[in-house]
């Protein structure tokens, strides 16, 4: 049995508590979390900290096979810039010699760095499968959603039975966590769309989608114009041209109504639009990569309208490829910096508690609560004036 104390205790599930205590048992499973009052036999033999006590971290979205692509692409390139520029660096020579030692030391780097700045389970997007041992020989819980892309319509068969094949690759070592999903509404073909609904119909999959990460995604399916078909059409991508179509239909159209979402970005869509198909899909998370969508697109969506209209919010730190960190903490930061309408404790709650609920592991992650094993983060450089993280605060793990 452990104690561990700081001179606040964010347990998520219930309000602050200062100078509260969180016992643990052998195997990190919270037995208590409590207020000591002034008994010494409940202080004695507890490790206190200065900082503050949060759980385990939970990246609702990333991408770890681009992490050799840290700190190789321009910012505001816009999203059809950014694939472009994305597909460029996959094909550089050196990423082409080297790949598989590139990519595999990259990998375990960002593992680490997770690790080590207190994220405890990761839903994490993967085209390949290219992360698989590295995930094996981590602590971390993943969700791996092996996803689907692909616009010209003549290969959907192959494209899908490729995809597939990922698929079972990851199945084989993360049985429950493992699912099939669509890249985004703008990145697929017809044929291959309908291959996709029937699959995560038939198994309720949970999805994960790209969601109206750009102005250009609203542009493309509405006429087949605009900056990603100027890209498809210089890269010599056969496509159907979209007509009359909206992200949101698309979503609806082809997700069944028995799985669960997760819109990533959801830059420019606005709160009705989000509310309209979380009312659709009963379990509907919209997941912020603020660090991202300021590198490509320049913009942040409407966190505070996503909050009072109710949405159920989690946060991830999509790739390095976007990213400066892996850190969630300096993705909490960002978001108290450009709304500061927003608590550090409701802002800790999607960081935590949300993205666990999401990926179905809220009964191990995500908050203090008896019973649970949600790892323990310490949060140095706290200001306690305005109870909030601060651009000097590390996270480091504790358990
Ligand atoms: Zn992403």
């Amino acid at each position: 049995m452990h104690r561990f104390s700081a001179n606040y205790i964010f347990p998520v599930s219930q309000p602050p508590i200062r100078n509260g205590v969180v016992e643990v048992d052998d195997d990190g499973v919270i037995m208590r979390v409590f207020h000591p009052g002034n008994s010494p036999k409940e202080i004695h033999s507890t490790e206190f900290y200065n900082g503050v006590i949060v759980p385990g971290f939970v990246n609702a979205h990333c991408h770890l096979e681009l992490s050799h692509l840290r700190g190789k692409i321009p910012k505001n390139l816009g999203i059809a810039g950014f694939i472009k520029a994305i597909t460029e660096q996959r094909g550089t020579d050196e990423e082409v010699q080297n790949h598989g030692e590139l990519v595999e030391r990259a990998i375990a780097g960002a593992i680490h760095e997770m690790e080590q700045t207190g994220t405890v389970a990761v839903g994490d997007i993967s085209n390949s499968a290219d992360t698989l041992l590295a995930k094996l020989q981590s602590d971390i819980y993943f969700h791996n959603f092996i996803e689907v892309f692909g616009l010209n319509p003549n290969e959907a068969q192959s494209i899908f039975e490729g995809y597939l094949e990922v698929y079972e690759v990851f199945k084989q070592k993360f049985c429950g966590s493992t699912s099939l999903t669509p890249h985004s509404p703008y990145s697929i073909s017809q044929p291959l769309w309908e291959k996709i609904s029937e699959f995560i119909g038939k198994s309720k999959e949970l999805v994960s989608i790209h969601y109206a990460e750009s102005a250009a995604e609203y542009q493309f399916l509405q006429d087949g114009t605009g900056p990603l078909s100027d890209r498809y059409q210089s890269a010599g991508i056969p496509f159907c041209k979209p007509q009359g179509l909206t992200p949101r239909g698309v979503v609806s159209r082809y997700v069944n109504r028995d799985c669960k979402v997760m819109l990533i970005h959801n830059t420019f869509a606005p709160a009705e639009e989000l509310s309209w198909l979380a009312a659709i899909y009963p379990q509907t998370t919209v997941v912020t990569c603020p660090e991202s969508n300021l590198l490509i697109e320049g913009k942040l969506p409407n966190l505070p309208e996503f909050e009072t209209s109710g949405l159920n919010i989690a946060i991830g730190t999509d790739s390095l490829a976007s990213s400066s960190s892996l850190s969630m903490l300096s993705q909490i930061n960002i978001i108290l910096q450009h709304f500061p309408q927003l608590t550090f404790s409701n802002v800790l709650q999607w960081a935590t508690l949300n993205g666990a609920e999401a990926l179905g592991i809220s009964s191990t992650y995500g908050s203090l609560e008896p019973g649970k094993k949600p790892g323990l983060v310490l949060i140095t450089g706290f200001d306690f004036r305005n109870m909030c993280a601060t651009p000097q605060s590390l996270a480091k793990r504790l358990i």
